[in-house]
């Protein structure tokens, strides 16, 4: 059996804070401070308001391991290149800081597939495609018309390609593919 484990939370009110709200894990527990003169019904909103936003903030923080990037990748390989299993089983996926000139990249002999660091703060669907371009990768290594052909199953491939070259040309980053 499992138990979800509640956070305790800790109000604390503050003569000093006027409008301001903000909330912290200390170890087990979630403080929230709240100005001293909200009421009870301000408190409740003001609380819930912020575990909302906390949560939020930790899910994003999910994304920058290495290991959501690689059950991510698993999902992706599953659902539009099933028929290639080598695709489904990179032997590791990572976030590197040190790619400067690419979004991703992957080297099929050993089956290992980088994604830049600059790709985290873009939309899922960006990221989706980006690692399913590298997927690809492991299935051809070649941007060939058959290639295009497999990263092309994933519905917002055109859409993401030009996201990227948006966000290269306006950077100035002149990243390719
Ligand atoms: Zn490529």
């Amino acid at each position: 059996m499992t138990t979800v484990r509640k956070p305790v939370i800790e109000v604390r009110r503050s003569q000093r804070r006027r409008r301001t709200v903000s909330a912290y894990r200390d170890g087990g527990r979630i403080v929230v401070l709240i100005p001293a003169r909200f009421s009870r019904a301000e408190e409740r909103e003001w609380v819930d308001r912020m575990l909302e936003r906390l949560d939020a903030r930790e899910q994003r923080g999910k994304r920058t391991t290495d290991s959501e990037l690689s059950l991510r990748a698993q999902r992706l390989a599953q659902r539009y290149l099933p028929d290639h299993p080598q695709a489904g089983e990179p032997t590791s996926v990572r976030w590197v800081q040190n790619q400067n000139g690419r979004w991703g990249s992957c080297t099929p002999a050993d089956g290992s597939i980088r994604i830049s660091h600059r790709v985290q703060e873009m939309p899922d669907w960006v990221v989706d495609y980006v690692l399913l371009h590298e997927l690809a990768h492991l299935v051809i290594p070649s941007h060939s018309g058959v290639f295009w052909a497999l990263v092309g199953r994933y519905p917002k491939t055109e859409r993401a390609r030009g996201y990227l070259e948006g966000v290269s040309a306006a950077a100035g980053l002149g990243i390719i593919e």
